[in-house]
């Protein structure tokens, strides 16, 4: 997600840059999924940096955490973050490194990459207990049968719905 911004970092500080995004991306980086992206970011040029407003969407392959089954579920990325030049566009000269050290940067030659940031928010975004549906039945506690396709054999009468809370702690 490479974007040139040599002419934007050659503007009066204030100019504006949009860009529209649709492109695979891997979001884990462990090179076996790409997720398609699409959406707009707007880059906004300050007096020490270029901050990168971007509104994305994809969609993620979850594991519900109920019935263990595997499902997509749209995700928003959203961030607003700040990219530091590294050399000074007018003179070429190195520029000090960004107080944080864990800023964006952009490098030598003028290429601002988002993946980066990317991957950081839609990583934030994944959410810690995903459902497939807001009512998930779940696993049967007792024959670890999938109670979202019809019921189980197993006697109802034992059933203590305290199993079902313990079922979501796994
Ligand atoms: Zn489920
Ligand atoms: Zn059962």
């Amino acid at each position: 997600m490479d974007i040139n911004v040599s002419q934007l970092l050659q503007e009066p500080v204030g100019s504006t840059r949009e860009h529209d995004i649709d492109e695979d991306f891997d979001i884990t980086g462990d090179g076996k999924n790409e997720n398609r992206i699409k959406g707009h970011c707007t880059m906004l040029l300050t007096q020490r940096s270029i901050l990168v407003k971007c509104n994305l969407t994809t969609e993620l392959e979850l594991t519900c955490n109920r019935c263990v089954s595997q499902f997509f579920q749209p995700v928003k990325i959203k961030f607003s973050e700040e990219f530091f030049p590294t050399l000074d566009i007018d003179t070429g000269a190195a520029l000090p490194p960004p107080e944080e050290a864990s800023s964006f940067t952009i490098d030598e030659q003028h290429i601002l990459d988002l993946t980066e940031a990317i991957r950081q928010y839609a990583l934030l975004a994944i959410p810690m207990k995903a459902l497939c549906k807001k009512d998930c039945a779940g696993l049967c506690a007792k024959c670890g049968k999938n109670l979202n396709q019809g019921k189980c054999d197993c006697p109802q009468d034992d059933i203590d719905p305290r199993w079902a809370k313990l079922a979501d702690l796994k």
